[in-house]
């Protein structure tokens, strides 16, 4: 007998866990014969394990067996940081060979636990591919190592007057090789696409070491299926991405920003609408910032947007940005729509602000990127991003409030705040519940509640931060069971042995 419902579903949840890892292959654990074979091959200072013959502290490993939340922990005992793709094939084929699990990792920046291991498999960490092999400032094909910083990489072609077609809160700590491998979104896609769009070649190391060179710079080849796309966002269950060459847009010669607050989230909807009819294809980000989600932006240092008078009576902000020609002409086109969304007889907007120099176009921009972080800053966060039709947002974010009060969990020991942020201009809505702590009850009250109210708008469970270990048991929310067991049929494909990042993605 159950005392609660909450209780049933929690044991419900742990026996498929307790299916789920038994799902998984048996591997094998990391030993100091592995360490004695990977340092005929890897320089000492490559190689991090509490198993080798000078070893280092667990302490030392824990930055890579931690998750940037803090939310997951792996065990594992060894990391490895090499410097060449060759390297990289050679730790692949013995790894397979001798089935231990491998988790590759960026800058572990992800937000769904897929950059640690889920127990004590061995972490590949791409720190050490940090070179840019070639750019074409003709054709704007960038060809880096996937161990390249993205904010390394915009300062890179910079100089060349390009931009990459990414950018993101994490920026200065995440790699290329990361963002694609999570299909990263962020802050420009409305403007420039997916990487499904702009990446024109991948070099990757397959799980039995074999590397497949994909690395085209053409921008366009229709010779047989596309294998790249299978790396774009396969969160490193398929392969190690070794190399990336993608497409890197012309910088707009004039940039502007300006945050606009707004009475009620209602109006949101048709501000988009009259944004796009006023600045067509200069504009470049839409991004909703709730009031809960800007207080905490600004409570916790993360720029400052509008005075407090100004703020009085919004419900909601937006960021938005155009990235044009001409400075004067872009402006022109902001301040007409300004004084149109003023002007009218029910206005939209209570007031907005119009970015005056390069120091307040940051600090907009702060405000919004800076948002996941004050979040972190404030308590545990609970991290649902969803695809959503617009018009729901704020009824997702009420209900799921009204949930948390429901079961009695909406105080400041337990759930402190629920906010909602994100790109707007996608559909994009990032879902944040800020606990005192991460517990099981505040985990039963959310889940599934989450997965079915956004399957219930025929939604997305994940927009852009993927599977990782957090979802594997919800795909089936989003995704049919035809094309679920297609995914498991290509991962056999690959990885046979079930080497590459277990206990992500797919259960
Ligand atoms: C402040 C902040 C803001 C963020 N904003 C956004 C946002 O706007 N949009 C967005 O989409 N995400 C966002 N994220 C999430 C995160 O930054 C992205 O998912 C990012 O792309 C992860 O890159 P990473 O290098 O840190 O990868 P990691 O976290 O190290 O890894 C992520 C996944 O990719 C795999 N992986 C990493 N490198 C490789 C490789 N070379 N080969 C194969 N697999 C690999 C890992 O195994 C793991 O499954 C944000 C995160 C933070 C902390």
């Amino acid at each position: 007998m159950f005392s609660s419902r909450a209780a049933a579903r929690q044991l419900v949840r742990h026996i498929k866990r307790w299916q789920h890892s038994s799902n998984q292959p048996t591997l094998n654990s990391v030993t100091s014969d592995d360490i004695a074979h990977f340092a005929q091959f890897l320089p000492q200072n490559s190689i991090l394990s509490t198993l080798s013959p000078i070893p280092v502290a667990p302490s030392e490993l824990e930055q890579y067996n931690t998750d940037w939340m803090g939310k997951y922990r792996g065990s594992s005992t060894t990391v490895l940081r090499p410097h060449t793709t060759d390297q990289i094939s050679k730790i692949m084929k013995w790894c397979n060979q001798r089935r231990i699990g491998v988790v590759p990792q960026g800058g572990n920046t992800g937000l769904v636990g897929g950059s640690v291991p889920t127990s004590n498999e061995l972490i590949l960490s791409l720190n050490n591919m940090s070179k840019v092999r070639s750019f074409d400032p003709v054709s704007g094909a960038l060809v880096a190592d996937a161990g390249c910083i993205l904010e390394a990489l915009t300062e890179y072609i910079t100089p060349h007057n390009h931009i990459m077609p990414l950018d993101l809160g994490a920026k200065g700590s995440c790699q290329i090789g990361g963002n694609i491998s999570t299909n990263a979104g962020g802050l420009r896609l409305l403007r420039y696409g997916s990487l499904h769009g702009s990446v024109l070649g991948l070099e990757v190391v397959l799980p039995d070491g074999t590397i497949l060179d994909n690395l085209s710079t053409l921008r366009k080849d229709n010779t047989g299926y596309d294998l790249k796309q299978l790396f774009i966002g396969a969160e490193g269950t398929l392969g190690v991405v070794t190399g990336v060459s993608i497409l890197t847009p012309a910088a707009p010669r004039a940039v502007n920003n300006m945050i606009l607050a707004l009475p009620t989230f209602e109006n949101v909807l048709p501000l988009f609408k009259l944004a796009r009819r006023h600045l067509s294809e200069i504009l470049s980000a839409f991004e909703l910032i709730d009031r809960t989600a800007y207080e905490l932006a600004v409570k916790h240092g993360q720029g400052k947007g509008l005075s407090d008078e100004e703020i009085e009576g919004a419900q909601c902000f937006v960021l938005l940005e155009t990235s044009g020609g001409k400075k004067e002409h872009d402006e022109e086109k902001l301040n007409i729509l300004l004084e149109t969304l003023l002007e009218s007889d029910s206005p939209l907007i209570n007031t907005g602000v119009l970015s005056q120099s390069p120091a307040q176009f940051s600090s907009l921009w702060k405000l919004r990127e800076g948002v996941t972080e004050a979040v972190s800053k404030e308590g545990k966060a609970y991290k649902y991003d969803i695809s959503i039709p617009l018009a729901s947002f704020k009824e997702v974010v009420d209900a799921t409030r009204e949930q948390l009060r429901r079961k009695g969990l909406l105080h400041e020991n337990a759930v402190k705040h629920v906010l909602g942020y994100g790109h707007v201009g996608d559909g994009n809505l990032h879902l944040n519940i800020v606990a005192a702590a991460y517990t099981p009850e505040i985990e039963a009250a959310l889940e599934p509640f989450v997965y079915e109210l956004v399957a219930s708008y025929k939604g997305s469970i994940s927009a852009e931060h993927g599977i990782g270990a957090m979802k594997t048991h919800a795909m089936h929310y989003s995704k049919s069971g035809v094309a679920i067991d297609l995914m498991k049929r290509i991962k056999h494909v690959f990885d046979p042995h079930g080497i590459m990042n277990p206990g992500k993605v797919l259960e």
